[in-house]
């Protein structure tokens, strides 16, 4: 029954991968690691954090494609990086399964593929305003407004939608939404917590001024 192993590397295989896209996008797009790998990985924060984001937001959202100032892509070391990353899954999986195992960075390479066509697609639509073939009729143009409406969203707020292909990893931690003026639970419970936390060194603070 080798189909049942080819879906379930499937599944298996876009389930790590948003969870990877999701790490990725939060904790070196999103993070300056200043410290981590001597701090060569401050160069992705600085493209992504600092120039891609300010100059896509809002009205910006949207550019004509001879116009744009910075490229958007991962760049040519994102897809080699991320076999390697994969590589200690990877091969023990090889070992084990044989070649059906070449699925799961098959699957991978698909997603990461998905990320850089849609990424691109949703911040350059046609010169012309007309939409692309994909986003004329359903389900292809219900598909492609999803994907735009959560990435339109994590360019109002940077916090919601890590994952811009398959939500599994922003689902987990709370921080999916459709809609940028809706805060998802993850995000509405730690601003809660900064909330309670700040209250807290408030009357602290308050009792230990009175008392002296
Ligand atoms: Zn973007
Ligand atoms: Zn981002």
């Amino acid at each position: 029954m080798i189909w049942i192993t080819v879906v379930s590397l499937v599944l298996f295989s876009i389930v790590l991968a948003s969870i990877i896209e999701g790490l990725f996008h939060q904790f070196i797009l999103h993070t300056p690691q200043r410290k981590l790998f001597g701090g060569k990985l401050y160069a992705a924060f600085d493209k992504h954090a600092l120039q891609h984001h300010p100059e896509y937001r809002a009205e910006d959202y949207h550019k004509v494609p001879t116009h744009h100032e910075n490229p958007i892509s991962l760049g040519p070391l994102m897809w080699p990086a991320t076999m390697l990353f994969i590589s200690p899954i990877a091969v023990p999986l090889f070992m084990w399964l044989g070649p059906v195992a070449l699925t799961f960075p098959i699957t991978v390479t698909l997603y990461y593929v998905m990320y850089e066509i849609v990424h691109w697609h949703m911040h350059f639509p046609r010169a012309d305003g007309q939409p692309r073939w994909y986003h004329k009729y359903p389900p292809t143009k219900n598909l492609f407004d999803w994907f735009d409406k959560r990435h339109y969203a994590h360019h109002m707020i940077d916090d919601t939608n890590f994952n811009v292909v398959i939500p599994v990893y922003d689902l987990i931690i709370g921080h999916y939404t459709t809609d940028y003026t809706k805060l998802p639970w993850g995000i509405r419970r730690r601003k809660a917590k900064a909330q309670a936390k700040s209250e807290r060194l408030r009357q602290e603070y308050a009792a230990k001024v009175g008392k002296e």
